[in-house]
């Protein structure tokens, strides 16, 4: 590979600014034309975005950690959160209604498997286990079967919100494929793309810069079936001896193991279940956006007796329902993970912290990701909301738009942690091959070293009253922090949206071959 950027010289920062430039759609030239209809149509797009996703609270909203600890140590672990806290948390999120619905629920098909889990091994699973299971059981895992996005969904993210983000990460691998010294075929892989928004908006937005757009083959990762078929939707795939034949697809006649064509940009588009299983030995860009809040993590508290792990049970005596109890010495995990976790903290850190949570599927991956992109070449972007620091007692749970317990009615709701922003750079420097790990910044610096302002500028200058209401709701909530600046003294602030600009964070893994990505100078 040509190694043309391992410094960013002067020249190449002006050729990095110009091609910001062009990709916002401000450059002077004899495509203005064809740049203000493709404005307009991507702007029809965030309007109905904005439809659908209204002012829904995002994840990265960290709610208050009431979690109780009870003082008894009756049995050999300690119980953490009883029932009757649960009821009270949920009182307070959903109203009195839902007391009595949530007694009165039946139990679910995946109450029933972790319970049937606890009873196998005999006693509590970790909470790492418990995520997993909710979240991807093949069954009944949160994401397995079905929609959770938008507004009619669970939870919305930043693709949903704005064109212009999906738009600013296209910008970003478009730069450092020019970094890269535009080799001519790249794997572009997104790590679990939900419904396949900002992959879709990537490859529009990129797709007139044809020198870069022609190296593209997409991998998606993603582990969820009924995912899998709406990102065909999305990217308008068909598979290869039809996307000459048809315009409109139809996803149903797409088989989902076969390669498919994304009619957007004429990419060669193909799923896998983990990364591990993208082919090597190609240069390699990939996108993680909140993803890693999703990967499972360990949760361990100091106590009197050393630090223990927390452990999901089966509540004792109300005939459903979990609980969290702690181990009463050291596990497995605390003797692995957190071991090499507080290796990695300062000591002011460590002697501070009373509850740590550790995410061993983010190192893992980690690894396999800072191998990859340095001995392949490329890089990787992660945007996530998390910390650059340990992360405490983070783990949160989101129902339709709202927090809700983590025990309560496993399945039915995401669940999600901090990212421990910190660890992920660790894990990076530990595999040295080649490749470092830059930030994380803020996605309100990130965004705006991508020219997010220009590329509304462009928008807008085609939009209507509306649209440009739309547009400029996505801009604020992207780059914006706290409630929003016009919110008027009668607005309920819980219902108002919060900005995202600095809960969100960046972070990139590089190959050393390309010097510093755009965006982390
Ligand atoms: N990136 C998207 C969706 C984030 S939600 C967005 O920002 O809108 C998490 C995504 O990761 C979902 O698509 C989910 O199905 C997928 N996912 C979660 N755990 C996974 C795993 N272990 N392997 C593969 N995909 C996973």
């Amino acid at each position: 590979m040509v190694q043309a950027g391992l410094v960013l010289t002067v020249h190449g920062a002006q050729a990095l600014q110009g091609l910001i430039r062009a990709a916002n759609g401000l450059s002077v030239s004899s495509q203005s034309h064809s740049q203000s209809s493709s404005a307009l149509e991507m702007e029809t797009e965030a309007e109905q975005r904005m439809k659908r996703t209204q002012v829904l609270e995002c994840k990265g909203e960290r709610q208050a950690n009431d979690i109780k600890i009870a003082d008894g140590k009756k049995k050999s672990s300690e119980i953490l959160e009883s029932e009757a806290a649960m009821m009270d948390q949920v009182k307070r999120v959903r109203g009195v209604e839902a007391e009595a619905s949530f007694a009165k629920a039946e139990e679910s098909a995946m109450a029933k498997h972790i319970k049937s889990l606890i009873q196998f091994r005999g006693g509590p699973i970790t909470v790492a286990e418990y995520m997993e299971e909710v979240l991807t059981n093949p069954i009944a895992g949160f994401y397995m079967n079905r929609d959770v996005f938008g507004a009619a969904g669970e939870f919305v993210t930043s693709p949903d919100i704005s064109q212009m983000f999906g738009e600013m990460v296209g910008v970003w691998c478009m730069c450092l494929w020019h970094q890269m010294g535009q080799p001519n075929h790249v794997h572009l892989v997104e790590l679990g793309p939900g419904r396949g928004t900002l992959m879709a908006d990537l490859l529009r937005g990129t797709a007139k810069f044809t020198d870069f757009s022609q190296t593209l083959s997409v991998h998606m990762v993603e582990c969820s079936p009924a995912l899998k078929s709406i990102q065909q939707e999305t990217l308008k795939c068909c598979p290869k001896d039809q996307a000459d034949s048809t315009s409109a697809v139809d996803s149903q006649k797409c088989k989902p193991t076969e390669d498919q064509i994304s009619q957007i940009s004429g990419a060669v588009v193909s799923w896998h279940l983990d990364l591990e299983h993208v082919p090597r030995g190609v240069p390699t860009i990939i996108i993680a956006h909140e993803f890693y809040d999703a990967l499972p993590i360990h949760q361990f508290q100091r106590t009197p007796r050393g630090w223990c792990e927390k452990l999901v049970d089966v509540a004792e005596g109300s005939g459903q329902g979990f609980r969290f109890v702690l181990s009463p010495g050291p596990t497995t995990a605390s003797s692995l993970y957190l071991a090499k976790r507080m290796k990695w903290a300062s000591l002011e850190e460590k002697a501070k912290i009373e509850h740590v949570e550790v995410c061993p599927s983010a190192l893992k991956l980690t690894a396999e990701i800072a191998r990859r992109v340095g001995e392949d070449g490329g890089g990787a972007l992660v945007v996530d909301y998390g910390e650059d620091v340990m992360v405490s007692d983070s783990l949160q749970a989101i129902r339709k738009h709202e927090f809700v317990k983590v025990l309560q009615d496993p399945g039915s709701a995401d669940l999600s942690a901090y990212v421990d922003f910190a660890a992920i750079k660790h894990a990076v420097e530990d595999e040295a091959v080649g490749s470092s790990a830059f930030g994380p910044v803020c996605q309100s610096q990130f965004l705006g070293a991508l020219g997010i302002n220009f590329r509304l500028e462009a928008l807008l200058q085609n939009a209507t009253e509306e649209q440009a209401e739309a547009l400029q709701l996505g801009y604020w909530r992207l780059v914006g922090d706290g409630p929003p600046p016009w919110l008027d003294k009668d607005d309920d602030p819980k219902t108002a949206p919060t900005g995202m600009g600095s809960r969100y964070k960046a972070l990139a893994i590089v190959s050393d071959a390309c010097g510093v990505p755009i965006g982390f100078q």
